[in-house]
């Protein structure tokens, strides 16, 4: 069993879905199929309820409507047999009727969820019904039967692996499954999501409890780029990369993978591959226990940090003041990236500043508190980096001109990260690319 995950852009035109199809039916492999919604579904939904949050329900009914319209197009480019293109206008239309129905009732979170489901809806049933009219035998699977978040949000892995196996076991000959991505259900029986983005989640997800001989991901870029292709120019795809590199990278700002997409294929050995739907033959990243070859191997940033300093009044970091710095940190479930640390100060970055005032309210009873928003932490990532000859010199040759706020080195062996204000991202990620790759 393969799983093949596809993004927006790959399903996002009739010609490109057309094109998905070709790729399933390339291998003889038994697969579960698991797409995203069409490219551009989501933020329009994501619109929509938020007009919808705000009572701004004529503007809301105008965008549903222009999303439809958009699916009765795709629908007449994607099939060509009027029984096929009349069955699909009855299905889209019940999702937006659906949408429709919830234009007239009171907004709360859990209609926000079942608004922005909808996408995954479509994109699969459109799918499904581009295959039949092919005469491809397969079986959409309903991911709200299968897929399932704990009361934490967590994939309930045990849950998920019972309830799908259930599922594929009445269809013992079937070669092709398909379901949705990135929506799920959670430990209160609602329609939930992954997170945007979280297809790629749910592919991984679907690949561990299954031990499927691989998870490929197929996206419009030809592989995890070794630098970021929009700053940077002559990048190039990463061949091979390990877990632990691919986690540090998606973590740190590499778009092509969601970041939680890595853990479940990593604790359950699924090799996991990138692949270009416009370039299928092109060799994409393999992501998997083994790191290939050594040395730098690629950079990536993150933006939107905050550095948080505490200079320690009295204690010069005597024992225990870490553990109440962190603790802070925890009452307010925020997790922190980087940390450094001198005699008489500690500083940690975040990511996620919800909590910010709270935080530093209950820090300033350790200290003084000081705080630098709008900084990037730049990772380069690489296997054995830290033992890799001149490494560092070069590293530091590259940010001279840099004000670089925090350096770490030695957390493990993949990893080397900086933090320096956001307006020098453009400059520190060019200047690191040409002294690590050339
Ligand atoms: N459709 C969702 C999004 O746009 C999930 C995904 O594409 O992975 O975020
Ligand atoms: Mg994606």
């Amino acid at each position: 069993m393969k799983v093949m995950k596809f993004g927006g852009t790959s399903v996002g035109k009739p010609e490109r879905m057309k094109q998905v199809a070709g790729l399933v039916m390339a291998s003889k492999e038994k697969k579960i199929v698991v797409l995203s919604a069409l490219s551009g579904t989501t933020n329009a939904l994501v619109t929509i309820s938020n007009l919808i949050a705000n009572n701004n329900r004529e503007l809301a009914l105008t965008r549903i409507k222009e999303l439809q319209d958009h699916y009765y197009q795709f629908i007449d480019e994607l099939l060509s047999k009027p029984d096929f293109v009349e069955k699909a206008r009855k299905q889209v239309e019940e999702h937006f009727e659906f949408l429709e129905i919830i234009l007239r009732i009171s907004f709360s979170e859990a209609l926000h969820k079942d608004i922005l489901a909808q996408g995954e809806l479509l994109s699969t049933k459109l799918f499904s019904l581009y295959l039949d009219e092919n005469g491809i035998d397969h079986k959409l699977l309903p991911a709200l039967e299968f897929m399932m978040l704990d009361k934490f949000d967590e994939p309930q892995l045990a849950t998920i692996k019972l309830r799908l196996t259930q599922l594929l076991d009445q269809y013992p000959d079937m070669n092709v499954f398909v379901t949705q991505g990135y929506i799920t259900r959670n430990a209160r029986g609602e329609v939930d999501n992954l997170k945007r983005g979280g297809s790629d989640y749910s592919a991984s997800l679907i690949a561990a409890v299954l031990q499927a001989s691989v998870c490929e991901i197929w996206t419009d870029i030809d592989g995890m780029h070794n630098n970021d292709p929009r700053i940077v120019e002559n990048t190039k795809p990463v061949e091979q990369l390990s877990f632990n590199e691919a986690a540090e990278l998606a973590y740190f700002g590499a778009k092509i993978l969601h970041p939680a997409s890595i853990w479940p294929a990593q604790a359950h050995n699924v090799p996991v591959k990138l692949l270009n739907t416009m370039e299928p033959l092109a060799k994409g990243t393999l992501i998997s226990a083994d790191a290939g070859s050594e040395g730098a191997k690629a950079i990536a940033a993150k933006d939107n940090i905050t550095a948080i300093k505490i200079i320690s009044s009295r204690m010069l970091l005597a024992y225990g003041f870490l553990r109440k710095v962190f603790e802070v940190f925890e009452k307010y479930r925020t997790s922190i990236d980087m940390i450094t640390t001198s005699e008489v100060a500690v500083s940690v970055t975040i990511d996620n500043d919800s909590f910010l005032k709270e935080i530093v309210s209950e820090l300033e009873a350790y200290g003084r508190v000081k705080i630098d928003s709008d900084h990037t932490i730049v990772s380069i990532v690489g296997n054995e980096i830290n033992i890799t000859e001149d490494i560092l010199s070069r590293v530091f040759q590259a940010t001279t001109t840099i004000p670089v706020r925090m350096i770490s080195y030695g957390g493990s062996s993949h990893n080397i990260s900086l933090l320096i204000p956001q307006a020098y991202k453009a400059q520190a990620l060019r200047a690191l690319h040409s002294h690590l790759f050339f």
